[in-house]
């Protein structure tokens, strides 16, 4: 059995993570339901920054279900060839955008079980638009938030779906709606899969991770990969590099 964090314990970490940042957002740009939820269909296995940078020109042309579906896979392709697996993806955001006229009136749905019946769209993709666009408690379970999950004793689990059931039991009410956005930031910036930057984690003192990385040469750490505000204050400075991690 996994070591897990008590409930006292879950909500203290939320607490310090809402203390450092208060109203986290997706890193990915969008202006609507609609170009939230292509945002996040074109994000599977790439990264937001190279995401941003398609959909910018992409949402200036087409940012409508009707727009996306007159453009077409081909020419949509265009616009996406950057990103991974953009020949499905394609497919898909044209597909979705059918749908939604078809079955919607051009109006994303604001149910889980709506979303999940649009092309392309998980539970992942459906969890993040029900939170960020329609602001549900709902608790997205990417890499980021998975291995955080495991590794700090948070939320063990050994699917995606397990470890989101986990966080919506020990997650305090009060922090539902912001909890996938604090965990993102602290997987993406802090708790990294090879070197988790552990001396310079907020909740290092509360997180259960056998392996925790010595200190960690702060002054090293590039403005450009410090943690946007997820960062503790220096805790355990020390002078030696960081040990590999093991991902969960
Ligand atoms: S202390 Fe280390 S392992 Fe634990 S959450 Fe922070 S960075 Fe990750």
């Amino acid at each position: 059995m996994p070591k897990r964090l008590t409930r006292d314990q879950a909500a203290a970490l939320y607490a310090r993570l809402a203390a450092a940042e208060p109203a986290p957002k997706t890193e990915l740009v969008w202006r609507d339901p609609f170009t939230l939820l292509v945002a996040v269909v074109l994000s599977a296995q790439a990264t937001d920054v190279s995401v941003n940078k398609a959909t910018g020109p992409l949402f200036a042309v087409a940012d409508t279900p009707e727009k996306m579906a007159a453009l077409g896979e081909e020419r949509l392709g265009r616009y996406i060839k950057t990103i991974g697996l953009w020949r499905a993806k394609a497919k898909n955001v044209v597909a979705l955008s059918r749908a939604l006229i078809e079955r919607h009136g051009g109006v994303v749905p604001q149910t889980r079980e709506a979303l999940e019946a649009l092309p392309g769209v998980g539970r992942k993709t459906a969890n993040v638009v029900l939170n960020a666009a329609f602001g549900q408690p709902t608790l997205a379970v990417d890499t980021h938030v998975f291995r955080v999950a495991n590794r700090s004793g948070l939320a063990p689990g050994t699917t995606p779906l397990a470890v989101e059931e986990a966080l919506m039991k020990v997650t305090p009410p009060e922090y539902l709606q912001h909890a996938h956005h604090w965990l993102i930031l602290l997987g993406r910036y802090t708790c990294l899969a090879r070197a988790p930057k552990c001396a310079a984690c907020a909740i290092a003192d509360l997180c259960l991770f056998k392996e925790k990385t010595p200190g960690v040469q702060t002054a090293k750490i590039g403005p450009r990969s410090l943690p946007p505000s997820l960062e503790g204050r220096g805790r355990g400075r020390g002078t030696r590099r960081p040990n590999a991690g093991k991902s969960p």
